[in-house]
């Protein structure tokens, strides 16, 4: 479904992304381990087109993300070309970035309205269902500031899944909680990956749900990948020196 072919990332002088590989299927729940600064944040924000890439080619089903093909020619995308393939897309952050002006309610229908053109009732109905989905039914005309942690993140969710996308990025979503409410994110993000047959791309620390979540683990280092696996592999039996002394450090 998603494929990074030979995918560099350079600031300056500085190669954040090295000629980087990278498939996922779809439906596969995929996480993204490693150390500060190995490039993990920067393959979330560069599919999810936040960020340009320097070189190399990014696909979605087959076709390219940052080009669009005009005959047998790849040129780079239209703004049009990249709504498009952005809107198979939703990513959630470490820092919730929900609007702290609006209600939780307006937080979720405010993009489906401007950008899918849905209709104030469409819009209302799927924030409902999202908002029980997540448990937050009665927090609708809330503000963020009024919400736990746990609860501005489990909304950062629902806003992500109300444009109805394939896939999801999660970069270290419970990175800025308090341990307790680590918990009733990750249950949240588990329970909708599996309902809505989500494809999920997810950087975390969490290593034991890293373990049971995702069908695959990936070790950057460097802006590559170093090493990937079974989570069982990889959690059991590294090939890599590298990717023992990461764990060793972290578990
Ligand atoms: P962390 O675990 O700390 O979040 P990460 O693996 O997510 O790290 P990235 O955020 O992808 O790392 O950053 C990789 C490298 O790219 C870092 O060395 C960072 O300093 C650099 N970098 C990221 N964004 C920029 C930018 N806008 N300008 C210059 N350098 C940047
Ligand atoms: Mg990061």
């Amino acid at each position: 479904l998603v494929r990074f072919s030979k995918v560099t990332k350079r600031y300056g002088e500085h190669t954040v992304l090295d000629d980087l590989d990278l498939d996922v299927a779809a439906g596969e729940k995929v996480t993204i381990i490693g150390p500060s600064g190995s490039g993990k944040s920067t393959v979330l924000r560069i599919l999810m087109t936040l960020e340009t890439l320097s070189d190399g080619l990014i696909e979605i089903d087959g076709e390219p993300l940052w080009h669009e093909r005009r005959t047998d020619q790849l040129r780079p995308a239209s703004e049009a070309h990249l709504r498009k393939m952005r809107g198979q897309l939703g990513m959630v952050f470490q820092q919730f970035n929900l609007f702290p002006h609006m209600s939780v309610q307006r937080n979720l229908t405010e993009a489906p309205r401007q950008v899918l053109g849905l209709s104030r009732k469409e819009a209302q109905s799927r924030a409902t269902e999202l908002l029980e989905r997540v448990g937050l039914a009665d927090h609708a005309n809330k503000y963020p500031g009024q919400l736990s942690g746990g609860q501005q993140q489990r909304v950062g969710i629902a806003r992500a899944l109300m444009m109805r996308p394939r896939i999801m990025l999660f970069d270290e979503p419970t990175s800025a909680l308090d341990p307790e409410l680590v918990g009733e994110v990750l249950h949240v993000i588990r329970t909708l990956a599996d309902e809505h047959d989500l494809t999920v791309l997810m950087v975390t620390h969490e290593m034991s749900f890293a373990r049971r979540f995702s069908d695959r683990v990936c070790f950057f280092d460097k802006g590559r990948i170093h090493e990937q696996g079974t989570p069982e592999q990889i959690f059991t039996d590294p090939r890599e020196a590298r990717t023992r002394e990461f764990l060793r450090a972290v578990l």
